[in-house]
């Protein structure tokens, strides 16, 4: 009866030991596909400007580009789309530091009133061409937050510029308050908004709702994923409101500074 008992939980110690390495193996397989799917996505934005500068400087080459303002333009679509390459690396250097904790921030107490307002002013040239409006919303008074200050500033502008991006004309609302312990920043928009699915979504490396349109847009698709490390990185939360058609609302919530004596 012992050995019986012995070969018994022996079978059921092989059986545990097989699930166990089964599981490890689908979840390397699960890496090995998620780390594919980042080369592929790389190759993919880094290959569409390349090719479209290849074309260009052909046609230049061949002296096929005859009139000088035609060439200027040219010259002007090239260095857009170098442009679009470094904000692509500089997006890819932030997730790469990001997810190996290797960014580190350099903390002090912020007002992000002041950080809102220069935002907005910053981005209101740009927004007005569009015809949209930027407005700001904030207490005379908001505690600060201990926080990188660039970072913050990064954050702010990621989501002001998609909402640029994605509204045709209206507003963008800008606004600051305090929750409790937190300091609520948030963007509204009036634009195309996001559907309940693709919300869960955004926040994802490459993720763009619909490739053929943002294509034109220019994204990297990496703004949100950036976002949401940046604002953790910060014990925040960042969450999106949307109804498509009606506009998106992004909000950003940082922990209020514990000792305001800091306040520099
Ligand atoms: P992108 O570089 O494409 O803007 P993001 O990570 O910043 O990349 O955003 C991912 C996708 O989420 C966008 O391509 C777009 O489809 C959607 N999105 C982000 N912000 C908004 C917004 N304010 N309104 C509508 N859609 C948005």
């Amino acid at each position: 009866v012992d050995t019986a008992d012995e070969i018994g939980d022996l079978a059921q110690t092989i059986n545990t030991l097989a699930g166990r390495l089964e599981r490890v193996e689908q979840e390397r397989h699960h890496l090995e596909q998620v780390r594919n799917d980042f080369l592929a996505n790389v190759s993919h934005e880094l290959r569409t400007p390349l090719t479209a500068m290849q074309g260009f400087l052909e046609a230049l080459q061949d002296g096929l580009v005859e009139e000088e303002e035609a060439r200027q333009k040219y010259y002007a679509v090239m260095y857009a789309e170098t442009l679009h390459i470094s904000r692509l690396v500089d997006d890819l250097m932030d997730l790469m530091k990001l997810e190996n904790n290797e960014l580190t921030l350099a903390k002090f107490p912020v007002d992000v009133g002041g950080l809102i307002e220069k935002v907005a002013l910053s981005f209101r040239p740009e927004a007005e061409e569009k015809g949209i409006e930027i407005t700001v919303e904030r207490p005379d008074t908001l505690p600060k937050i201990y926080a990188d200050k660039d970072r913050i500033v990064q954050i702010m502008k990621n989501l002001v510029k998609n909402a640029i991006k994605f509204t045709d004309e209206g507003t963008i609302a800008l606004s600051a308050q305090t929750d409790g312990n937190w300091v609520e920043i948030a963007v509204s928009d009036t634009g195309i908004g996001i559907s309940a699915d693709d919300q869960e979504r955004v926040w994802e490396r490459f993720f763009k709702v619909d490739r053929g349109r943002s294509k034109k847009n220019k994204g990297t698709g990496l703004g949100l994923a950036i976002v949401k490390e940046l604002v953790e990185l910060h014990d925040g939360e960042v969450t999106v409101e949307s109804e498509p058609g009606k506009g998106s609302r992004f909000v950003v919530r940082l922990p209020v500074l514990d000792d305001q004596r800091m306040i520099s």
